[in-house]
């Protein structure tokens, strides 16, 4: 079957209140959907990128590269979006992570087996999980919540946390101790600072909370600050976790050289799609490392980020499960329920689905409340 239309929607969802990481607040949601429309199905794609300007990129490059293709060609489609561009990163791998995303769900809906099955086959029937949050409030104590909230998640069945850190080092401490209290040795902890303070002042928190055992330290440095994460690996015995942002596969090779990276954490949404993320995945398994993708965004890339996860193979990595683990962002996000918010098992672990594709239903009558811009391509 041909592709025939490429449709593109801006979701902007408000949130109920403000919150953030230590280096921005945010009270809304916005992202990119694709859908790529092949006879009488289609699949779904999204960009972390900022909508507008990923859907400039889907108009005037990608689209006359993808329409009138076969969606199984998707691996071929991948490298012709990716020769069209002189630099491999920022907007355009950002746009083809969208196109690329949904490529593999069209198919896989068209073989009607799920997406872990086209890439290569599940290991597991659930992915052990973890919130990522509590977030930060602004005007007033930014940590006020963080005991009330991580109460929530432990109710709801999750185990293992990760902390958003960086706004001081007495208080990041104080916080990492109250949630290892609550949550035990049996669960994982982990820091995120968010690319929010400086290597230096990385260490120095670090040095404050070491003693309830993070499983790892997220971003202590900005994402391509190489010597920062000299600085931090020198001092901190702890695994260290970075790349969420990074646009190619190809920019974690100087991490990996240098040894600064025990997890690496791309997007899919960001780094060039399932196929930019897959070659990650090799680099990871090559070096040794662990792979563990970074999620955000909606119930689209929340599922592909799911499939990913559970064909990737086991890996002893001194937690209290063995990797990989699927991020759960624990956030107010009305993008992430669309489809019905993604349910959490007592055992902390989230069921891979195993209908068609994604596993999901989008339609556009169910985006309609959130649409702010709607566009086709044929
Ligand atoms: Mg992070």
């Amino acid at each position: 079957m041909k592709i025939t239309e490429i449709r593109l929607y801006h979701l902007s969802a408000k949130l109920p209140e403000t919150i953030g990481n230590a280096k921005i607040f945010f009270d809304r949601r916005d992202t990119l959907l694709v859908e790529v429309v092949a006879g009488n199905l289609s699949g779904w794609g999204e960009t972390w990128a900022l909508p507008a300007a990923a859907a400039s990129v889907v108009k005037t490059h990608l689209a006359p590269l993808v329409l009138g293709q076969n969606p199984q060609h998707y691996r071929r489609i991948w490298q012709d979006m990716m020769r069209a561009f002189e630099t491999r990163s920022g907007v355009a791998t950002m746009a083809i992570a969208a196109i690329d995303m949904a490529l593999h769900d069209l198919a896989a809906r068209e073989r009607d087996i799920p997406l872990h099955e086209l890439i290569g086959g599940a290991r597991r029937g659930e992915v052990t999980t973890y919130a990522s949050g509590p977030f930060f409030k602004p005007d007033g104590h930014p940590y006020r919540d963080f005991e009330k909230e991580v109460e929530g998640y432990l109710a709801a069945g999750f185990k293992s946390i990760k902390l958003r850190s960086g706004y001081s080092a007495f208080d990041d401490a104080k916080a990492a101790r109250l949630v290892r209290s609550m949550i035990g040795i049996d669960a994982d902890l982990m820091i995120d600072f968010n690319q929010s303070i400086t290597p230096r002042n990385a260490i120095a928190t670090y040095e404050c909370l070491a003693d309830v055992a993070p499983l790892w330290i997220e971003e202590p440095a900005p994402p391509g600050d190489l010597a920062g994460y000299q600085l931090v690996r020198s001092h901190m015995r702890c695994a260290i976790a970075g790349g969420e942002t990074f646009g190619a596969p190809s920019d974690f090779l100087p991490f990996l050289d240098a040894g600064v990276f025990d997890v690496l954490q791309p997007d899919i949404a960001i780094c060039a799609g399932l196929s930019g993320t897959s070659q990650v995945a090799v680099l990871a398994e090559l070096h040794h490392r662990a792979f563990i993708p970074h999620v955000w965004g909606s119930v689209v890339n929340f599922h592909a980020a799911l499939h990913l996860t559970a064909t990737l193979a086991p890996q002893r990595a001194g937690g209290q499960s063995p990797f990989p683990f699927m991020e759960f962002d624990v956030g107010a996000n009305p993008l992430l329920d669309l489809a019905g918010r993604p349910t959490v098992t007592q055992r902390g672990t989230i069921e891979v689905p195993q209908s068609a594709g994604l596993g999901i239903t989008l339609s556009p009558v169910m985006l309609e409340p959130f649409t702010v811009d709607h566009v086709a391509l044929s």
